[in-house]
């Protein structure tokens, strides 16, 4: 656990001038420093440091914090891992660490072998730009692609030349095995390959990345993490990744995220698009807010990241059978993100277009106006839903409404999915109220039956006192019983409460830091699982208390928690809170 002492110290002992001003541009005035705002766009520097309280603020935008809050809003880190980071800048151990001594070796060899290669993938990137740099064929290419240097060098493009052993000119020992573990050379047992022309060499290694263009991927915090690398003309694979390493699963990743950021904030929404050149050819466009997934799906993981930086997610899919494929896993992946106040858009090209194609022959108007015409969730649902079903017919309802349950099923509870109840009603030519008991919904002004409904205990008999319960103490206590019951909420919540829940003082500060670190390490788990894992926890004793004095039938609803969060805004433990984040 982190205390909050050790946060107070920790900052005390950072400089967030030197923090900010790796990504912030800072010029001194007078006791503070001065820079242009990365939270929202603007010509005149209106963002302002102040090294005697430790803090930021921009008088633009109003965002406010200190260095835990800077790195959680500009570098998407949760607050255990912002800490993490500044503990390690400050050379201090993070008291919660100080667990088995067996443990945090491994973890410090892991993040050696981590800092290592992020190194090695640095310097091949290094000497693919300057391979770019003397081929005239890659920069024609580019330059064919209607790139400009800035752009390539923005994003870091470079070359691979057309050798089999490449590299051997960047690294000092083509058999380090760290080339082979980065996944930039391919070593091959025995097996010969027929016409390579090698033969002579005992063992066989190669690079993996021939004559291609190469994009590096780079990780939020901007370390290169791996490659994708394109053809320059004809020769398959058209795209070519780095495979899974220890630094890099690109199930997780997105390409574009880390240059994409600033853009994300001031457009006010992110752009997921299928390819790496997409990406490239939009920021030329001035679509800067571009992100692609790395030749994967996009998964609930890609969404969880995106939502870290913005409400709100434009999906753009090729005009292709493949690209309404694709357009279905992204609408999978975002339903369980999609509260209130988040919008998902789902934009379609016309079929001979992807979006580097439509923005160079049709112009930036044109696809700003695509992305305003962008369809909403709900539309999308309702389409998917619809699919192969023909409305005129009770056969074709039916199906519409068995193809729509589990994608409404999935949604979190609120607002959306009550207007999208009606919705499915209406089509489906059945009242709200059957469908309602159909889809086991839990509808505003429903009595007794409906939490014990849906509970795994519904054989119990239902007593209406059981709905009646009193309101269980204060927010904060709610807000924990409810997500250790239902851990997988954690992650529907924003930066914003993560930060507020985890700086809250005392043990619930302490449960909340738990839940973020085990969200991020096993993901989402039942609460069995859990109540194992948190027992040696000083602090298990309360966290048992509060599921244990709750009713075993009440199940906790989606919507009760946004409450809960809404009261914990007028509640003295959220002062605190603020106080230890530098907020107020
Ligand atoms: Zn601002």
């Amino acid at each position: 656990m982190i205390p909050p002492a050790f946060v107070h110290e920790l900052l005390t002992r950072v400089d967030i001038v030197e923090i900010v001003g790796r990504s912030v541009e800072l010029k001194r005035a007078g006791s503070t420093w001065k820079g242009l705002c990365p939270f929202h766009g603007e010509k005149s520097p209106s963002f302002t440091v102040t090294p005697s309280r430790q803090t930021y603020h921009c008088f633009g935008c109003g965002v406010h914090g200190n260095a835990v809050g800077f790195l959680m809003e500009q570098h998407g880190m949760g607050f255990v891992e912002a800490v993490r980071d500044l503990a390690q800048q400050a050379g201090l151990a993070v008291p919660e660490e100080a667990g088995q001594p067996g443990d945090r070796e491994e973890a410090a060899r892991q993040k050696q072998r981590q800092l290592t290669l992020n190194d090695v993938l640095a310097r091949a990137a290094e000497g693919y730009r300057r391979n770019l740099k003397a081929s005239d064929r890659a920069i024609a290419y580019l330059k064919g692609r209607g790139l400009s240097g800035e752009v390539a060098a923005r994003f870091g493009l470079g070359y691979a030349s057309d050798g089999w052993r490449g590299l051997a000119s960047v690294f000092a020992s083509y058999d380090d095995p760290l080339l082979e573990e980065s996944g930039l050379v391919i070593a091959q047992a025995d097996e010969s390959r027929a016409g390579d022309g090698d033969d002579d060499l005992g063992k066989k290694r190669y690079d993996r990345f021939r004559d291609r263009i190469m994009f590096p991927i780079r990780s939020v915090q901007g370390s290169v993490i791996g490659f994708g690398g394109r053809v320059l003309d004809r020769g398959e694979p058209k795209y070519l990744n780095s495979p899974e390493t220890p630094v890099f699963s690109k199930g997780r990743e997105l390409y574009g995220l880390f240059e994409a950021r600033t853009a994300i904030r001031q457009r006010g929404h992110a752009l997921v698009v299928e390819g790496y050149m997409d990406v490239v050819a939009l920021a030329q466009a001035g679509f800067e807010n571009a992100v692609a997934t790395l030749g994967t799906a996009c998964t609930a993981e890609h969404v969880q990241k995106l939502v870290r930086f913005t409400d709100s997610v434009v999906f753009s899919f090729d005009g292709d059978v493949a690209g309404r494929r694709a357009a279905g896993r992204a609408l999978e992946a975002s339903l369980p993100h999609a509260v209130d106040t988040r919008t998902f858009r789902f934009l379609f090209l016309p079929e001979e277009h992807d979006p580097d194609s439509f923005v160079r022959e049709l112009g930036a108007e044109a696809f700003e106006a695509a992305i305003a015409a962008a369809v909403p969730l709900s539309r999308q649902i309702v389409a998917r839903a619809g699919e192969d079903a023909d409305l005129a017919t009770a056969e074709g309802r039916a199906r519409f409404l068995a193809q729509g349950r589990p994608l409404w099923s999935a949604l979190p509870d609120g607002m959306l999915k009550r207007q999208l109840l009606g919705e499915f009603a209406s089509r489906g030519a059945l009242s709200v109220d059957e469908l309602a008991v159909a889809w086991r919904a839990a509808r505003p002004g429903a009595s007794a039956g409906v939490a014990a409904g849906r509970s795994s205990m519904a054989g119990r008999p239902t007593s209406p006192s059981r709905r009646a319960r009193p309101p269980m103490r204060k927010p904060a206590d709610r807000i924990a019983w409810m997500l250790l019951l239902e851990s997988r909420w954690w992650d529907t919540l924003g930066a914003a409460d993560h930060a507020t829940l985890c700086a809250i003082p005392g043990w619930h500060g302490e449960l909340f830091r738990f839940l973020d670190r085990e969200a991020a390490e096993h993901g989402a788990q039942p609460w069995a699982a859990l109540r194992e894992r948190l027992a040696g926890e000083p602090w298990a004793a309360s966290a048992l208390a509060l599921v244990d004095a709750e009713d075993p039938a009440i199940e906790p609803l989606a919507e009760d928690l946004s409450r809960s969060l809404e009261q914990l805004r007028a509640a003295p433990e959220r002062q605190d809170a603020m106080r230890v984040l530098g907020r107020i």
